[in-house]
């Protein structure tokens, strides 16, 4: 096992001929600690299968380098990096049986016969595999192929981090929920550092300690869900997480408190000076709420999701998502809408802006 870290790595893939390259990732240093749980948060595109390729070795980044425990990898092959990979979609032998995949990677590097059949019969196991490990691997669903994915990841002992790459994309809903228990119920147990790559946030505030969140190549903001969802750094990171994620909101600033369309609001945190160019104010749905006074709107939709209403508000040109209780009445004369002064965050050009002890 051993500590992974980034410094300064960015890598651009070979442009068409003629073109400037694009850098896919854009100077990550970043330390994934021993034994963490870790999710790699981020839509389509944004870089997270080249980060993943980066730390096995199948990819070397064009600038920067990766040390494990300290040391040096950036050029060592992935057989030397002691990586597990689970890609997107199943990898498996189709003529051998279930048994021999799974040992695959462990014959490969000379263990024993009879240790290995104990460890795949115990991975077997957890997988729900133990009664189809003599059929051949052909024969199986998809399902059932990326269970053996996921077992060739997970069989091996002496291994460095085991990195998963969206690995539940072809299972279905119900099983998906059942093998994300067993991943988190297996890090627990072996306590080996696991990647967790996915662009659905539910599977990575259920699986992870940290959440990296990635956006447009870069990583954006590294935390608890809590940290997340209290404190997003990024307006990205506000509207990924949650759901609905985080209103956006132009404005200007008074004496560092917020403007949104002539009223002056007040943010616990406000900004230390006047700023120029982009501003915006962040608040979550959860902390908007109706009141006797504050900014009038027009309501437009309620959508009732059982223990909570989404309720779809208008002022002026601005939508404005909140979240109501279920026994919450909804104003029909003059409704206004108040935000949690403490829940109410400034963004200068995309970023928070860092006052108090935040
Ligand atoms: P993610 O896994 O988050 O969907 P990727 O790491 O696969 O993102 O891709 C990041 C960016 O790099 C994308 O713009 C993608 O088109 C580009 N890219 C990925 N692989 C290659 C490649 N082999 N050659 C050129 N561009 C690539
Ligand atoms: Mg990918």
């Amino acid at each position: 096992m051993s500590r992974i870290e980034f410094k300064d790595v960015r890598h651009a893939y070979p442009p068409p001929a003629g073109q400037a390259p694009v850098y896919a990732l854009k100077e990550i240093s970043q330390v994934w600690e021993d034994g963490g749980a870790y999710a790699l948060l981020g839509p389509s595109g944004c870089g997270k299968t080249t980060l993943l390729n980066i730390i096995s070795g199948l990819l070397t980044p064009s600038e920067g380098s990766i040390l494990f425990d300290g040391r040096d990898v950036t050029r060592q092959p992935t057989a030397a990096r002691h990586i597990a990979q689970v890609f997107q979609f199943p990898v498996v032998y189709d003529t051998m049986t279930v048994f021999d995949n799974l040992a695959f990677p462990l014959r490969n590097r000379g263990m024993p016969e009879a240790r290995a059949t104990e460890r795949v019969t115990e991975i077997a196991e957890m997988l729900d595999l133990s009664d189809r490990l003599h059929q051949r691997a052909a024969g199986l669903t998809a399902d059932g192929k990326q269970k053996i994915s996921l077992g060739r990841g997970l069989v091996r002992e002496e291994v460095n981090a085991i990195l998963f790459d969206e690995p539940l994309t072809v299972i279905d809903p119900h099983l998906k929920w059942q093998l994300r228990s067993k991943l988190k119920e297996l890090h627990q147990q072996i306590g080996v550092t696991m990647i967790y790559v996915t662009h659905d946030q539910v599977e990575a505030l259920t699986f992870a300690d940290q959440v990296v969140v990635m956006y447009d190549g870069g990583v954006v903001q590294v935390g608890t869900p809590v940290e997340l969802f209290n404190r997003p750094k990024h307006t990205f990171v506000g509207y990924f997480i949650g759901s609905p994620g985080m209103n956006v909101l132009p404005c200007k600033l008074e004496n560092g408190q917020p403007v949104f369309a002539n009223n002056l609001l007040s943010s616990g945190y406000p900004a230390d000076a006047d700023l120029s160019g982009k501003l915006e104010i962040g608040i979550r749905p959860e902390f908007v709420g109706f009141g006797d006074d504050g900014i009038p709107v027009e309501i437009q939709k309620v959508e009732d999701l059982g223990r909570y209403q989404v309720v779809t508000v208008k002022h002026e040109a601005e939508q404005i998502k909140m979240l109501v209780g279920e026994d919450e009445a909804i104003p029909s004369e003059s409704p206004m809408i108040q935000f949690d002064p403490e829940n109410l965050h400034i963004y200068h050009d995309d970023w928070v802006v860092e006052t108090r002890n935040a």
